[in-house]
């Protein structure tokens, strides 16, 4: 299942991914990427439209202030024939977007 939290893009943030990414339409607000989590720690896409690999992230803790981060793409795909890419980036927490977890996850302890 999918993180719900959801972070208004700061206008200088917004503005600086446009510049660094050449992407003129950055959401207003993104939605956490991440699979449900209680860590607060959030990850937002703005947009993969700058250098091939790579993509611009926002990062927030909480309520405190986002962060811009330029972020390679996880290259772990699914152990399958065909397997759809992970659309988060490289050594994100939780899981790749292709696990569909409908089982508990065990519990560390
Ligand atoms: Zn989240
Ligand atoms: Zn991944």
């Amino acid at each position: 299942m999918r993180c719900t939290h959801w972070r208004r893009v700061p206008l200088d943030l917004a503005r600086e991914a446009r510049e660094r990414s050449d992407d003129t339409c950055i959401d207003r607000a993104v939605q956490c990427q991440l699979s449900a989590h209680d860590d607060g720690r959030h990850s937002g896409l703005l947009t993969d439209a700058g250098a091939y690999g790579t993509a611009l992230w926002l990062h927030w803790h909480g309520t405190d202030d986002a962060q811009l981060v330029l972020l390679s793409d996880c290259p772990v795909a699914a152990p399958v024939s065909d397997g759809e890419g992970c659309c988060l980036f490289a050594n994100h927490a939780e899981q790749h977007t292709w696990e569909d977890a409908p089982e508990e996850i065990p519990c560390a302890n």
